[in-house]
């Protein structure tokens, strides 16, 4: 049989009322076997979320040596669920046993992680499935990175024989035998993990939303919902900040060829967004898919007289930045000028000082100049490369809102345009795009 992998996000597990509609939608279809949870998230506008009340606690742990405080306030969200559910658990054992467990690890990513194993253990008493915990089956090797092979094994032979799991998102083991979490909004990984480990024929990601919009919905009103999007858009898009999925989640099943469902777990009947190999993808008929915008991003640009000719350059500039530990994100160049785009959070303080330090010593540039506050946009869809003129529409877009690009690169594989514009015109640059080329 046909299976699913279904991850509910953190709105999805907010309190009581989102749980049932949960169960209502994994019950409505027998497919969907395997559930990868979130911890719980906003229940209104200016609530918190259980895993920013984690990390609270932990800094309560590091101040005081335990949490008592701050974890009463995830107590109380864990018990109203469980008293909201009327289902038969003893959530005051598991609630005092974790916060045992908080105050004898001390670790960070620990107390982050319970949110998920919380929210996991209570879904899985109310759907009368199995429990599998993360930490025995997610495991990353010694340089952070997941251990995919020894991963995949571990959760394919947990689930043999198994009518229906809940897996908790965000963590697994790190090589050093303790608890250790992906970045902000890893649960979109972990059920791309468990998806690709039973091989499932689609990973079903249900947030609150219903699909991928082509424009940002905080910047214009009542976008259109992008139905196909192939995995190298959605990694273009996300990583450029569209935050539907986390940008790390299309890893584990590009490989496998298994497409991701963004659903809305509000609005079930809503059809949402396919991503999909490449072979499988047919574009919506845009040429352009989608407009993402992130800021903060600085740009060191670099002048030096037959810079062309100069064998290795551009690797002792590189050498430079691995010898700092950073990560560049763009290289724009021309004959004898060359830019790299970092990003700003990398290189804070000190760090950017040494880097330029660095680069003078090593390379002896004419000119070198730090450009800060830069917003990058991508303009990204498979359509550009056989069409003309959407970068002149871009352009002319920006120029009549009065805005400078003050930087442009284009992918190799003509996927994507990206401009640099000031932080302060990124929203203003998005729309104006946005309009130029959606109409919206
Ligand atoms: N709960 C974690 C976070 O808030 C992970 C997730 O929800 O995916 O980042």
């Amino acid at each position: 049989m046909t299976l699913k992998v279904c991850k509910f996000g953190g709105t999805s597990m907010a309190d009581g009322n989102t749980m049932q509609a949960v169960k209502k939608i994994i019950q409505s279809d027998e497919k969907r076997k395997f559930v990868v949870v979130s911890a719980p998230g906003k229940r209104f506008n200016g609530d918190i979320k259980v895993t920013d009340l984690l990390y609270a606690c932990y800094d309560e742990l590091k101040e005081k040596g335990d949490c008592k405080q701050a974890f009463a306030s995830v107590r109380q969200r864990f018990e109203s669920i469980v008293k909201e559910l009327n289902i038969q658990m003893d959530i005051k054992s598991v609630l005092d046993e974790t916060e045992q467990r908080l105050n004898a690890e001390k670790s960070s990513d620990f107390t982050a992680s319970r949110g998920e194993y919380l929210s996991a253990r209570i879904m899985a008493e109310l759907l009368g499935a199995k429990f599998i915990d993360s930490e025995d089956v997610v495991f990353f090797k010694r340089d952070g990175q997941l251990d995919g092979e020894k991963t995949y094994r571990a959760i394919s032979s947990a689930v043999n024989g198994v009518e229906k799991a809940v897996f908790p998102g965000f963590y697994g083991k790190g090589a050093d035998g303790k608890v250790k979490t992906f970045s902000r909004g890893g649960s979109d990984i972990s059920g791309a993990i468990v998806a690709r480990a039973v091989n499932a024929s689609v990973y079903e990601n249900w947030t609150d939303v219903s699909g991928f919009l082509a424009c940002d919905p905080r910047i214009v009103q009542n976008p259109k919902r992008i139905k196909n999007l192939s995995y190298k858009e959605l990694r273009e898009l996300s990583y450029m900040g569209a935050n539907v999925l986390h940008s790390e989640s299309i890893f584990p099943v590009r490989k496998a060829n298994i497409p991701i469902v963004i659903k809305n777990t509000f609005r079930p009947e809503d059809e949402g967004t396919a991503i999909l190999p490449i072979s499988q993808y047919t574009p919506d008929g845009n040429v352009v898919t989608g407009i993402a915008g992130k800021k903060n991003f600085t740009v060191i640009l670099i002048e030096k007289n037959h810079m062309n000719t100069e064998i290795g350059y551009v690797r002792k500039v590189l050498s430079v930045l691995e010898r700092e530990g950073v990560s560049v994100e763009h290289i724009p160049s021309g004959i004898d000028t060359m830019s790299v785009v970092l990003d700003s959070e990398e290189v804070q303080g000190y760090k950017l000082e040494q880097i330029i330090e660095g680069i003078k010593n090593d390379t002896e540039p004419d000119v070198i100049r730090v450009m800060e506050n830069v917003a990058l946009i991508a303009t990204v869809g498979h359509g550009m490369s056989s069409s003309i003129g959407t970068s002149a529409r871009l352009f002319k877009a920006m120029a009549e809102a009065n805005i400078n690009a003050k930087m442009i690169d284009q992918g190799s594989s003509e996927l994507n345009i990206i401009v640099g514009v000031r932080n302060e015109d990124c929203e203003k640059c998005i729309a104006a795009c946005d309009l130029e080329l959606f109409g919206c």
